[in-house]
């Protein structure tokens, strides 16, 4: 190497060495100035859409916000970068984006464009919902999950309609058999407890009511009017659930008792405690064993007597909601936070709900009632349910859809939710 070039590499090294110098100096003023652009100070992987949540540790909305973008941070991994700033630890970044409300979420492209911002709780249905509508498609190779509907009974109902339960559609046993009179004939219950799901869905004036009912006679097999009955109440040693029988004497109940168990009530007695426990927003009689718990903002316990009755507490009460229901095949636990009557944590994420519809006679839908709904760890084990069910019909749909289903509902409709006549066609 002759001299001149070696001064050449020299004065380019030098030159190197002072850009380098001066880009260092650059971003430590970059990194303190205030309106520094955000993409200085975060590292992205590059050519993905961003959401940027800024919010704090300590906020009950933005606690809600948490395990969602967890979800989504795991759900869209490498299509989407889901970041989460502290705003109270870090006021700077609020300042840089300049948030206004906190928790605030900010949608930018790939190419770091903003495209929207949002403040408050966001749901996770609602966020995917806003990325498409801003044209992003963040499905890659995951695709949607796919509908499932059964809109036609995989087999026809073919049992005699004598021996199907008005209330449940379940077989009625000739020594349960519970039976109402009413001006469009017999109506044929499959127990005393599906009488008391009825009387409570009534919106008639139920003077004289109990005259028109007769229980069946444990014993003989005869029927008995229903306040003359006396009934045998017990618990199932196992479930807790309760089962009745009713007697046309005392005798007769009595002796039932020495070899079964339980309590000989009189109907008032009876009727009191299968009230003592209703659906918080149909107001149906229910069974704690065949319920969903709900509890309510503020510590109230309830009951739904359906997962979808269930959520609908959340419209009737006007506030967030807790509900703790199970999987209707597999009785794995299911629990459902709402927020501003939005679905704000769901577990496990990927729970679904069917929505058990039948055809009206004039060809509309319409719920096919409380004892044909559920929830569902996930779309296999409800099409695993209605496999096994084989007379439903309905289809799948989010818990987000059954919530916001029940919050669209005024206060007139909630009146008359679950009500005869008003919800399942007969
Ligand atoms: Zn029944
Ligand atoms: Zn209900």
């Amino acid at each position: 190497m002759n001299k001149a070039m070696k001064i050449i590499v020299v004065a380019a090294l030098v030159l190197a060495v002072a850009a380098i110098v001066r880009l260092k100096q650059q971003s430590k003023e970059t990194d303190a100035g205030a309106n520094a652009p955000i993409r200085a100070t975060v590292a992205t992987p590059a050519g993905v859409p961003r959401l940027v949540d800024l919010g704090s540790v300590t906020c009950i909305p933005c606690k809600m916000m948490a395990p969602i973008l967890e979800e989504l941070k795991k759900e869209y991994a490498g299509r989407l970068s889901v970041e989460f700033y502290d705003v109270v630890q870090k006021p700077a970044v609020a300042k840089q984006y300049n948030m206004k409300l906190m928790p605030t979420q900010i949608f930018f492209d790939a190419s770091g464009k903003e495209l929207f911002r949002h403040e408050g709780f966001f749901a996770k249905d609602e966020i995917l919902a806003k990325w498409k509508e801003l044209g992003v498609d963040l499905s890659g190779a995951k695709a949607a999950a796919p509908a499932f509907e059964q809109l036609t009974a995989a087999k026809p109902d073919e049992r005699p309609k004598e021996n199907v339960c008005y209330m449940c559609d379940g077989d009625i046993n000739p020594k349960t058999l519970v039976t109402v009179q009413t001006d469009k004939g017999p109506v044929r219950l499959c127990s005393l407890h599906c009488y008391f799901i009825l009387d409570s869905c009534l919106t008639e004036d139920k003077t004289g009511f109990e005259k028109k009912v007769t229980v069946t006679d444990w014993a003989a097999g005869q029927p008995v009017p229903l306040s003359e009955a006396v009934y045998l109440y017990g618990e199932d040693e196992t479930t807790g659930r309760p089962w009745i029988r009713a007697f046309a004497g005392r005798d007769t109940a009595l002796a039932e008792r020495t070899a079964k168990g339980g309590n000989v009530l009189a109907l008032a007695a009876l009727q009191e405690k299968e009230f003592s426990h209703r659906c918080g927003f149909c107001e149906r009689a229910c069974y704690p064993q065949d319920a969903a718990e709900v509890v309510v903002e503020g510590g109230v316990h309830t009951w739904g007597c359906c997962s979808h009755c269930a959520l609908g507490v959340a419209a009737r009460t006007g506030k967030n909601i807790e509900v703790r229901e199970k999987d209707r095949l597999t009785k794995q636990a299911i629990v459902v936070k709402t927020l501003d009557g939005k679905v704000a944590a769901l577990e496990p994420a990927t729970t679904v709900a069917w929505f058990g519809q039948r055809k009206k006679p004039d060809g509309t839908w319409a719920s096919a009632g409380c004892f044909h709904q559920g929830f569902f760890t996930n779309a296999d084990n409800l099409k695993k349910w209605v496999e096994q069910n084989p007379y439903e019909t309905g289809r799948l749909i989010s818990i987000s859809q059954a919530l916001a289903d029940k919050m669209k509902l005024s206060p007139d409709q909630i009146q008359k939710a679950c009500k005869i006549g008003e919800c399942a066609p007969k």
